[in-house]
């Protein structure tokens, strides 16, 4: 498949795997592992549309901005909604981590996770993002695919495996057996969603209102999906609506649960609908191997158990949720040509190899 000429070039440059998520960004390099592990956010000038900030360091102006300065989610939810930025922060990105490296002389191949439910035209995008932050040879895969073969799942045998992976923007289930996706799934809600219930919870029970920050630090520390063995307590600290004053109250996880059951119970629906379409055959096997769970929402206390209770399918969290998209993708670049023929989410973008006008190098 890959020529001698990528052959030699592959051994000594800096292969890429990307994991392009709507709350954070991770690059992992070939035998190397995660050198980044960033926040998907870009700061821009507002009249300008000038990139300030990438990261972290854009994440950090979130509800502080100036007037002058916008901080922005390009992938907010699971669609690029805005491709300038999308590519300025994955220009950034890739430079930041090609420019890590002792010898940067190859251009680097690159295979980058995309949310299961993107357009060819946002693909397309991500793509010449890609190839104009400089990579030589560009390969894109479905996120749960890699997510699961981050979480070490046997994607391509015969036997089926089950993913969940909850991200910011979207929560995806996916079925996988001989290395194609049986069945899936892609909601958008997921770990935004949960801080959204909780912003909506405050304000409606006590009139305060709080930020995104604030929801989603409740929700580590004590949002769940079922009765924790010693339920908690944590001050909500925002303004109030009426008196428009600060003011902190105490809010127990007893209250936080209920605030998120709406969002937990449409992800478990999901989960549930999955396996009805799932083929007896493969839930068989899923019985035996189990329900695996991926990215930073999975975290959320008591959502493996509930996942567990609900489906009658033994259920685990994956070790390191939140890069497992990135270790698949970077497993991905290890074995691309044997993986390249089996994986169907794994596409050559149809410019990169066949046909017209071949960008190749
Ligand atoms: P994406 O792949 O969309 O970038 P991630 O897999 O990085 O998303 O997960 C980010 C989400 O996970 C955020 O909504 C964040 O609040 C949530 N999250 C991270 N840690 C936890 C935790 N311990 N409990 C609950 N949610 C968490
Ligand atoms: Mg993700």
């Amino acid at each position: 498949m890959a020529s001698f000429l990528d052959r030699i070039l592959g051994l000594f440059s800096l292969d890429l795997g990307i994991d392009l998520g709507t709350a954070n960004t991770l690059v992992a390099v070939r035998n190397k592992g995660i050198v980044i592990n960033e926040p998907s956010w870009v700061a821009v000038d507002r009249k300008s549309r000038q990139v300030l900030a990438v990261g972290a360091e854009a994440k950090e102006m979130v509800g502080r901005t100036p007037n002058k300065i916008v901080a922005i989610r390009p992938l907010r939810d699971g669609v690029i909604s805005d491709f300038e930025i999308t590519e300025a922060m994955l220009d950034n990105f890739i430079k930041k981590a090609h420019s890590r490296a002792l010898f940067n002389i190859p251009r680097p191949r690159v295979v980058i996770g995309i949310p299961s439910g993107v357009t060819e035209v946002e693909k397309r995008a991500v793509y010449d993002a890609a190839r104009s932050a400089g990579a030589r040879e560009v390969f894109l895969i479905e996120e749960p695919m890699a997510a699961a073969i981050g979480a070490g799942m046997p994607v391509t045998e015969a036997h089926g495996s089950l993913i969940v992976d909850i991200g910011g923007g979207t929560t995806e289930v996916a079925v996988f057996a001989l290395g194609g996706i049986v069945v899936s799934r892609s909601i958008r809600v997921a770990g935004d969603e949960m801080d959204e219930d909780i912003i909506n919870y405050a304000r409606q029970k006590y009139n305060l209102l709080i930020g995104e920050r604030m929801a989603e630090k409740i929700k580590i520390s004590i949002g769940s999906a079922f009765p924790l063995p010693e339920e908690k307590t944590m001050s909500l600290r925002g303004r109030n609506l009426v008196t428009g004053l600060p003011e902190s109250v105490e809010i127990s996880s007893i209250e936080v649960r209920e605030a998120l059951s709406n969002s937990v119970n449409t992800i478990i629906e999901t989960i549930r609908s999955t396996l009805d379409e799932t083929p007896p055959e493969l839930v068989a096997d899923l019985m035996e191997t189990g329900i695996g769970m991926a990215g930073g929402g999975s975290m959320l206390q008591g959502l493996v158990e509930r996942v567990a209770d609900e489906t009658n399918i033994h259920t685990w969290l994956a070790e390191d949720p939140l890069t497992c998209v990135a270790r698949g993708a970077e497993a991905v670049l290890e074995k691309l040509d044997d993986l390249a023929r089996v994986l169907v989410g794994l596409e050559r973008t149809t410019a990169s190899r066949a046909g017209s006008g071949s960008p190749r190098l």
